[in-house]
């Protein structure tokens, strides 16, 4: 059982930063207008993220790490979005079986936070022979997810990584994406014990602010928003893209597909054929492109980790939206 639990949880997260995509959407998902991420060793040793969400109840704090728990399965329509996020109140417990975990979580009608430590999905005592219910804390509101030793029952695992650094990065831009797209939310990402933060935006800023803020250094000074829209093919697009950029070596495409960060390879290719034509030799496109789709359309069938992601209508939407980039593109200084 329990060894059955940890390949499953080896296979939907594969990398800390499979396990802070989780962590931030969580947060997000909470309502939280602040998101504070904290990493040693590339995410290894510890991933750490702090929210003002509206936190979670004390009666729910014991069955928070088992398979299958969620408070995001209240309508049919939530039911249907499952297609969208390929899994469902699997995050945590995954986490529970291949990491030391802890929360810390205070609601706004508690008196005081609590905090409580999972081993393998269930309450674990802190220390050996204390009790494993949640302690009272003091604490605000919110929720702080503390994963520590991550893969340390993993060891193949644990060994596949080959530098700290190359991890942070992934952490790095992933952190940057949510943080681009979440208007209202006030995200920062720093290495534990090193001073300044690596990423910091405010939650009043706008996506042209938080787009110069974060890729400032590789975004050309134009950035142009554009609309895509199809009843019939149940989707809307809306998206910013500068003109030109020549400082990195490829592509760079923040795509949402229902508020989760996704990839697409489909979508990839066309907005870099789209771009051919407009750009000299050496610049590439940046592009972010948030997609709502019907989540009925939304393939089903994508594996957690891959986070490659199939829709109907495929071409006539990506063709939609090159068309309008194309458009706009045509009408700017490249
Ligand atoms: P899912 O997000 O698919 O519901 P998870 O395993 O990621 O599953 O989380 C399980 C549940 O734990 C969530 O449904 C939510 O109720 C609660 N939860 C997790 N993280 C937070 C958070 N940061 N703030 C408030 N509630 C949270
Ligand atoms: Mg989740």
């Amino acid at each position: 059982q329990d060894v059955t639990n940890k390949i499953a949880a080896g296979e939907i997260i594969v990398a800390p930063v499979h396990a802070l995509k989780e962590l931030i959407e969580n947060a997000v998902d909470a309502g939280s207008t602040s998101l504070e991420v904290l990493v040693k060793e590339g995410g290894l040793k510890l991933l750490q993220i702090t929210d003002n969400g509206h936190g979670i109840n004390k009666d729910d704090l014991p069955i928070l790490c088992e398979r299958f728990t969620t408070s995001k399965l209240k309508a049919f329509e939530d039911l249907m979005s499952i297609s969208t996020y390929g899994f469902r109140g699997e995050a945590l417990a995954s986490i529970s079986h291949i990491a030391h975990l802890s929360v810390t979580t205070k609601t706004k009608d508690s008196t005081c936070a609590y905090r409580a430590r999972y081993e393998g999905g269930r309450l674990a005592p802190a220390k050996p022979g204390q009790s494993a219910d949640p302690k009272p804390v003091a604490g605000r509101q919110g929720t702080q997810i503390t994963v520590e030793d991550l893969f340390y029952n993993v060891p193949t695992r644990r060994r596949a990584f080959r530098s700290a650094s190359e991890e942070y990065n992934k952490i790095l831009d992933m952190v940057g994406r949510y943080a681009v797209h979440c208007d209202g939310v006030a995200f920062s990402c720093k290495k534990h014990g090193e001073a300044g933060t690596t990423i910091s935006t405010q939650s009043a800023s706008s996506t042209v602010d938080r787009i110069r803020q974060i890729y400032g250094g590789t975004v050309a000074n134009e950035v142009i928003e554009f609309k895509s829209a199809n009843e019939q093919w149940g989707f809307k697009a809306n998206g910013w893209t500068t003109n030109a950029n020549y400082h990195v070596k490829k592509t760079t495409l923040l795509l949402f597909i229902n508020h989760r960060s996704v990839e697409s390879t489909n979508i990839r290719k066309a907005i870099e054929s789209t771009y051919s034509t407009f750009l000299p030799k050496g610049g590439h496109p940046f592009t972010y492109l948030t997609l709502e789709i019907d989540p009925q359309r939304v393939d089903v069938n994508v594996h957690p980790t891959k986070r490659e992601v199939n829709f109907l209508n495929e071409d006539e939407i990506i063709d939609a939206i090159c068309n309008t980039i194309r458009i706009k593109l045509a009408n700017v200084d490249t």
